[in-house]
């Protein structure tokens, strides 16, 4: 999925969690749940968007094999990346926090925050290949049912609406 998608879902999922309990320990709920959220909707069809729009991707369909080759391409995808993570973060900011919903703003950073970290460690697996962060790389693309049809951006749509609709059972 993208990581707008992931952030705005993340993000819902870490303000019902929290505003469902009312003590601190309710913002670590949060984050856990938005980590939580990227797995589940990971395995939803969804559009391939390392392969169509990442210029520093090697080794696209070995999973394992795959690296962000750094100079130049990595710049911009990091670029890429992170602009489009915070246009997850605002849109899920404007609805939940200062628009349709009340929720905490830091119940939904976190939750982002935890939506987030799944694909982040896909660069951290890249650039280390280290043991545990391997073992969570292998289950982690294991998971991903992906096309390169921009069609399937569709499905990702429709997650959002449905995480929207689910979010407005705890407002
Ligand atoms: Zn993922």
């Amino acid at each position: 999925m993208t990581l707008t998608t992931h952030a705005i879902v993340g993000g819902a999922a870490g303000a019902a969690v929290a505003a469902a309990t009312s003590n601190p320990w309710g913002l670590l709920g949060g984050f856990i749940a938005g980590f939580a959220s990227h797995l589940i909707i990971d395995a939803i069809p969804h559009w391939n968007e390392g392969v169509v729009m990442l210029r520093s991707l090697r080794n696209p369909l070995d999973k394992l094999k795959r690296d962000l080759e750094m100079g130049r391409d990595f710049a911009y995808d990091v670029v890429y990346l992170g602009g489009e993570s915070l246009l997850g973060l605002l849109v899920a900011w404007g609805w939940f926090s200062f628009g349709f919903f009340h929720f905490s703003p830091w119940a939904i950073l976190l939750g982002t925050v935890g939506g987030l970290l799944p694909d982040a460690l896909h660069l951290v697996y890249f650039k280390t290949r280290a043991w545990g962060v391997t073992q969570f790389e292998e289950f982690h693309s294991g998971l991903q049912h992906e096309s390169t049809n921009i069609w399937y951006l569709g499905t990702e749509a429709w997650t959002i609406l449905i995480a929207l609709a689910l979010l407005k059972l705890f407002a």
